[in-house]
């Protein structure tokens, strides 16, 4: 039984969303998208390939997230590697990009930076639309760096620099941004959620921050405003019961205009305020 019609026979009767993500898997092994396989259903696998398969949709049984057994994941129509070292790319935090992108910055040079770059697809995304924004991308992890510098090397992508650096603390205190945007860790330490849906394979540093999962937003909310040009802008992604506490550490670091935007799920996701020094602390 090694022909591709019927493997994609017996896909159809797999758990959750492995039965979805089986044929990917199958394409990804034979190096070609999925319209080959129904375009080529007599086509039989060598056995290397084929136990190389059976391998993979294991994995993918037993949790593994699809984007680490191929390797790639579409991020703003980009397509990006990604390795355990870094969160995968997920589709809310979109929305981070094209509010950043939808901002009133006075300057076609924008000034950009992005704390905790990961995979870099925040980065990247907005580099891609915005070719003369200069982009400053930091992450405490050098292998996140290393992927990140690669995922910009394979898009040709030359307006990101990449620094090492735990949020604010290893830059430049005389650097200035027009704006700040980050998906740092959120999620409570002992929320259920993650032991479900391949998280458990997720670098933990990139999901949790301390009990309420708000330490490193608020360390990030406290500090932007003396990197931040004046009437700047700061953008975080949160959880969706998180809103009204990110509000309030906006309000608290003399941030105006704060605004919360949902995902498409209608889930709060995203906070945003402007600072300037004028408006600062009441
Ligand atoms: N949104 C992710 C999740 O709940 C968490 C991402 C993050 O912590 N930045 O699965």
């Amino acid at each position: 039984m090694n022909s591709i019609r019927e493997l994609l026979a017996t896909t159809r009767v797999l758990p959750g969303d492995a039965a979805a993500d089986a044929p990917l898997l199958l394409a990804h092994i034979l190096g070609k998208d999925r319209s080959w396989l129904y375009a080529w259903p007599e086509y039989r696998l060598a056995p290397e390939q084929l136990e190389h398969y059976q391998t993979l949709l294991q994995r993918r049984l037993l949790g593994e997230p699809l984007a680490y057994l191929t390797g790639h994941k579409e991020f703003w129509s980009l397509q990006l590697h990604v390795t355990p070292d870094t969160l995968i790319p997920r589709p809310e935090t979109e929305l981070l990009v094209e509010t950043a992108l939808g901002l009133p910055v006075e300057t076609t040079l924008a000034q950009v930076l992005d704390l905790g770059t990961g995979s870099g697809a925040i980065a990247l995304a907005l580099a891609s639309e915005r070719p003369r924004w200069q982009l400053t991308a930091t992450d405490i992890s050098n292998n996140a760096l290393d992927l990140a510098t690669q995922n910009a090397a394979r898009h040709d992508i030359h307006n990101i620099c990449f620094v090492c650096s735990h949020w604010f603390l290893d830059l430049d205190a005389d650097l200035c941004w027009h704006i700040i945007l980050s998906n740092p860790p959120y999620v409570a330490e002992d929320d259920p959620h993650l032991q479900e849906d391949g998280l458990p394979h997720e670098p933990i540093s990139a999901l949790t921050a301390g009990a309420d999962g708000l330490r490193d937003l608020r360390r990030i909310i406290h500090t932007a405003p003396g990197f931040l040009h004046p009437g700047g802008w700061l953008l975080v992604e949160h959880g969706m019961d998180q809103g009204t506490a990110v509000r309030q550490l906006f309000r608290l670091a003399g941030f105006r205009c704060i605004e919360t935007r949902q995902d498409l799920e209608r889930r709060d996701r995203i906070t945003l305020g402007c600072y300037s020094p004028d408006h600062g602390h009441e």
